[in-house]
């Protein structure tokens, strides 16, 4: 099978058919497993899978979602104005950065294929996107090409059915809510401002190592803090307050006092907000990569061909 090739884990699910589902139900939706773990069974093993399809061979097409397969799947559901969800997602965060692999399901919805980003995303129906629009990570599957619909129709992929693009950085902030550590040294009032990954994640590393300098080192430490955050604040990237009482809350946990801090801190971050930092080339992975502003408004200015099909 060309999915376990790539790897993706594949396993069977009863069929739709003239009688009904393949289960031997009349009432049934014929879109459940075949096998008695469901997808904990799918594997990319082409005996295991050759000996299922040789026993059934009409059966349907169930992949494994998450990191096992390396997917991350977006259902769209246009019974709940998924598409008009999407279009709105779109519009507001600027792009996709590249078409999705698109199948078009048996009950005239969409599934959007994405690399799955090595982070756990769970399974989710309509929450964290929007009305319409379901997610299906780790833990989860979806029925495939060329799986039949109690409708009649087959799953089929609409274009190539490519490797998955990788996720916007938008979609996976949304997937990802950033997780309150319990641990953390510095509070962070994360509320005020939408903070991207990335630069929550700097703010959090910049405020820790300040907190926790040696004594020797603590100035030091803080004056690059600010530098490299005001960086990121130049680069609209982090908020000016909240950086500022960030490293403020941090300083005094250092045990150093408020008068020097206050001016370390407003001359650290005018240095850094005066050479703001290219944050395209500044990802951790490049495939999580931020746009600046502008790209992503660029983006968003034209009319996307992926929204244009999913409204169809
Ligand atoms: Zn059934």
């Amino acid at each position: 099978m060309s999915y376990a090739e790539r790897g993706w884990a594949v396993f069977p699910l009863h069929s739709p058919g003239p009688q009904g589902c393949s289960c031997g139900r009349s009432d049934c939706g014929g879109k459940h497993p075949r096998t008695a773990h469901g997808f904990h069974d799918a594997t990319t093993d082409p005996q295991a899978i050759e000996g299922w399809w040789s026993r059934w061979p009409g059966a349907g097409v169930g992949i494994r979602t998450g990191a096992s397969s390396g997917l991350v799947v977006v259902d769209v559901d246009p019974g709940h104005d998924g598409p008009a969800s999407f279009a709105a997602l779109v519009r507001e965060h600027g792009g996709l950065r590249q078409p999705p692999p698109r199948v078009r399901t048996g009950g005239n919805g969409w599934h959007l294929y994405f690399a799955h980003p090595s982070v756990t995303i769970r399974n989710d129906a309509g929450r964290r996107l929007g009305p319409g629009l379901d997610v299906r990570g780790d833990g989860g599957y979806v029925v495939a090409p060329p799986s039949g619909h109690p409708s009649g129709h087959h799953y089929r992929w609409v274009g190539a059915a490519n490797q998955p693009a990788p996720m916007p950085g938008w979609l996976l902030e949304r997937l990802t809510p950033v997780p309150v550590s319990p641990r953390r040294r510095v509070p962070l009032d994360l509320s005020t401002s939408r903070l991207s990954r990335y630069a929550s994640a700097a703010l959090r590393a910049e405020a820790d190592a300040v907190a926790l300098a040696p004594d020797r080192e603590r100035n030091d430490t803080l004056n690059r803090a600010a530098f490299n955050l005001g960086q990121l604040v130049g680069a609209d990237a982090l908020d000016h307050e909240v950086t500022r009482g960030t490293l403020e809350a941090a300083a005094e946990a250092a045990g150093l006092g408020q008068r020097e801090t206050l001016a370390s801190i407003a001359s650290g971050l005018r240095a850094g907000m005066e050479r703001p930092r290219a944050l395209t080339v500044l990802s951790q992975r490049s495939d999580h990569r931020l746009r600046t502003r502008t790209e992503a408004a660029a983006v968003s200015r034209q009319p996307d061909p992926v929204l244009r099909e999913l409204s169809r």
